[in-house]
């Protein structure tokens, strides 16, 4: 055992350690020590490969309208239609039987919505939204998890839009179906892909750091996968892009990974028993070899399912970290059938931490009106409950004289300072409400922040925290972190610790715990 002295001496050393600005962190859910990990495996598109995403979804959303009037005889004007990339963001809901798009909190609430682009009004939401609340199984809704899912919201409002200006009826659901089966049929005929692949470097986002990451990874001593839902030809011509040649060690792209799966048709990978099938990876042709029953590197192979591949590398449970951007079908699906832990890959972190940056002298002001309104309401209701007790007693009881006189100035006194702390309430309230709504505006004027709703976390916030235990905006933040780090989170307390004493104890920095980040590389 150490002594005291040597522990203070050698804590007191200063260690090599950068700081990471925020944006490029990686956040902890859950404690996850890299070093128990063996295998870490990667999604392609929007993980390992960051789409220009506005170029993307303006592609998508012109070839989606031209299926629609070319396949499905939708009217030439709906060529008149703008994408509008800021009308639209993950975690909202399409409302397929009323046409609306809504955005709701972790509880299933609707804090705000669109029907077409008029907002929705607090009438409309009350008779729609308030007497139950959203669950993602209901096919009525439609949860915009992907970032691919983008145009098709867009589309869905700007039709509505269009068509009931004109006074046409809308069948909304078939509008939604339609809308989605074409931009499915886009994704699935080769157009969008064949477009991207036309002029890639337009498209795709060269991480000059994703190959040290990597290699960083890998000189840990991990076993690194890809898990792609796209086929071969697209994955090789992409993952080329962007890693052929960026370091000595790797000339091309397949030298970083162990094991090579395409076309894995993720969430099902993780729940039905499809093969492993091997590919010939000499051409783009997808053709199938035969089934695999080993998984070697160096070959390719496409389908699968999660348990022949935990047979097949013995790279199981824990011991795997995955990575994807897609919250459905690769977060929660996996971490629902799996004990892989995760990491959930979300590049819009990085404008939304930007902004907040840039605000944080509002986003301060608030947290403290907010603190002050509650401490108002509290003293409002002891107020109400003293001037009840006084009301009662002159009523009810025979006071008189002097007494009586003492219980009416109470009385007044009371009313007097109800009313002052009335008026405080509603100046807090409008200032929280102002600034609330400029702070929100200034980052998406339609739907206010992604990761909340309100006072609450959105839906999609609550989701993140919930199957990921780790997140962050991009593959090759790794670059910035040890691959033995111990990523640790702040230790959730429930409510009733952090009222109480327990909180100061627990907690080094407090009730509200570190920063869920973990901003110094070790
Ligand atoms: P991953 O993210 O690497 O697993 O791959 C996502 C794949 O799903 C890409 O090849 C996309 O083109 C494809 N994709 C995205 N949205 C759709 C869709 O709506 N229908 C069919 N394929 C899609
Ligand atoms: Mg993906």
């Amino acid at each position: 055992m150490v002594s005291d002295e040597q522990l203070v001496r050698m804590l007191a050393q200063p260690r090599e350690k950068r700081d990471i600005e925020r944006a490029r962190q990686i956040f902890v859910n859950r404690n996850l020590r890299l070093s128990r990990v063996d295998t870490i495996g990667f999604d392609m598109d929007y993980t390992l490969a960051i789409y220009h995403q506005r170029r993307l979804e303006q592609l998508s959303f012109d070839m989606t309208v031209a299926k629609l009037i070319n396949h499905f005889k939708y009217p030439e004007r709906i060529n008149t239609i703008k994408y509008d990339h800021q009308f639209v963001m993950r975690g909202l809901f399409v409302d397929r039987k009323h046409g609306n798009l809504i955005k709701i909190d972790r509880f299933g609430f609707v804090g705000r919505g669109y029907h077409g682009r008029r907002p929705l009004t607090e009438e409309v939401m009350q008779k729609l939204y308030r007497n139950e609340r959203i669950r993602l199984k209901n096919p009525e809704y439609a949860w915009i998890d992907t970032l691919f899912a983008l145009p098709e919201a867009c589309l869905f409002a700007d039709i509505i839009e269009l068509f009931e200006k004109e006074g046409t009826e809308v069948n909304y659901g078939k509008l939604y179906d339609d809308i989605r089966e074409a931009i499915d049929t886009v994704h699935r005929d080769n157009t969008l892909k064949a477009e991207i692949r036309q002029d890639i470097g337009r498209y795709i986002f060269k991480d000059p750091e994703l190959g040290p990451a990597l290699h960083r990874l890998r000189s840990g001593g991990k076993k690194l996968f890809v898990l792609t839902n796209s086929l071969w030809d697209y994955t090789d011509a992409v993952m080329s892009y962007l890693l052929d040649g960026v370091l000595p060690e790797y000339p091309v792209w397949r030298n970083y990974f162990d094991i090579v799966v395409t076309g894995a048709s993720k969430p099902d990978f993780f729940a039905a028993g499809k093969p492993f099938l091997e590919i010939d990876s000499t051409n783009g042709d997808n053709r199938v070899i035969g089934e695999a029953t080993t998984l070697e590197r160096g070959k390719v192979y496409q389908g699968g399912n999660l348990s022949a591949f935990e047979k097949m590398t013995g790279s199981v449970g824990d011991h795997v970290l995955y990575v994807g951007d897609h919250i459905y079908g690769d977060i929660l699906k996996s971490k629902k059938s799996t004990m892989w832990r995760t990491c959930m890959i979300v590049q819009e972190i990085e404008d939304e931490i930007s902004y907040t940056d840039t605000r944080i002298e509002e986003i301060t002001r608030l947290s403290e009106v907010e603190v002050l309104r509650a401490r108002i309401d509290d003293e409002i209701s002891t107020h109400k409950a003293l001037l009840n007790a006084v009301e009662r007693k002159l009523e009810r009881e025979h006071v008189e004289g002097e007494q009586r006189k003492m219980h009416e100035d109470e009385r007044k006194r009371l009313k007097v300072e109800l009313d002052t702390l009335r008026k405080a309430l509603k100046e807090c309230t409008d200032v929280a409400d102002t600034l609330e709504i400029d702070v929100e505006r200034g980052f998406n004027p339609y739907w206010g922040l992604m990761f909340k709703e309100g006072n609450e976390n959105s839906r999609f916030g609550e989701q993140v925290e919930q199957y990921a235990c780790l997140y962050t905006s991009r593959v090759s933040n790794f670059l910035q972190y040890s691959p033995m780090q111990y990523f640790r989170s702040p230790r959730d307390l429930m409510a009733h610790e952090r009222a109480g004493a327990l909180s100061g104890r627990l907690s080094p920095l407090g009730s509200e715990g570190p920063p869920k980040g973990t901003n110094r590389a070790e």
